[in-house]
């Protein structure tokens, strides 16, 4: 999962990214409203944290004209304003859930997999292709009715295919997927992580488009 941390807290975002990407999740970092406008429109991530103090434009536009681009796109705020009013009009603008400083770093983490939850359970709790069935919500994945253990980013990528069935995935997309940016890559490693998903899956479920990307396809 691809979170945006929209803060400019340089020790704060430090901290954060440290621990978000130790759970396995990729974090892109921005300290400007206007930037991570621009980035959303360009690219949605799956989650935005965005700080309310913000050194350019008020955080509170900058949730009004997340909200503009997408409705859905699930949205923390981490704010050091305490006051009920900030509170209720973030929540008001459509933000899923609203974080006080200073906060624990659990505490966020709890936080950000109740957002993810629920974030599945609205869009695919569970996909279902062929033998395979992945439950976004338990994060588990079945073959042929069988439980079978995946790192999460294998089981990032394999949602990231089922989701598109039928549409092909270049490996620059899959790698956005999993990896923040300027994060050291090699450059085979979707490759790895597809040749260690096969082994696990039935013969033939993800193809490879050579040159491409890769796809999986209904039976
Ligand atoms: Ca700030």
């Amino acid at each position: 999962m691809q979170i945006l941390l929209v803060e400019d807290d340089a020790a704060l975002v430090e901290a954060l990214k440290k621990a978000l990407v130790a759970e396995g999740f990729a974090v892109n970092c921005l300290s400007k409203g206007k930037q991570a406008i621009a980035s959303i429109k360009t690219e949605l991530p799956d989650m935005v944290i965005l700080d309310l103090g913000l050194p350019d434009m008020d955080g509170l536009e900058v949730m009004r004209l997340i909200r503009a681009v997408s409705a859905e796109l699930p949205v923390l705020i981490l704010t050091a304003r305490s006051s009920l009013g900030d509170k209720i009009t973030g929540l008001d603008l459509g933000a899923d859930d609203y974080l006080a400083k200073p906060f624990d770093v659990n505490e966020l983490l709890a936080r950000i997999r109740v957002i993810e939850r629920r974030a599945s359970s609205l869009k695919h709790a569970s996909l279902v292709i062929g033998d395979v069935m992945l439950d976004s919500i338990s994060h588990q994945v079945f073959v042929a009715g069988e439980a079978v253990s995946m790192s999460r980013r294998e089981f990032m990528l394999l949602k990231g295919l089922m989701e598109n069935v039928g549409r092909v995935l270049t490996k620059e997309s899959l790698e956005s997927k999993l990896y923040s940016w300027g994060e050291e890559v090699v450059s085979n490693t979707i490759e790895v992580h597809i040749h260690h998903l096969r082994k696990k899956l039935p013969a033939g479920f993800i193809q490879t488009l050579r040159g491409v990307g890769y796809i999986v396809k209904l039976p």
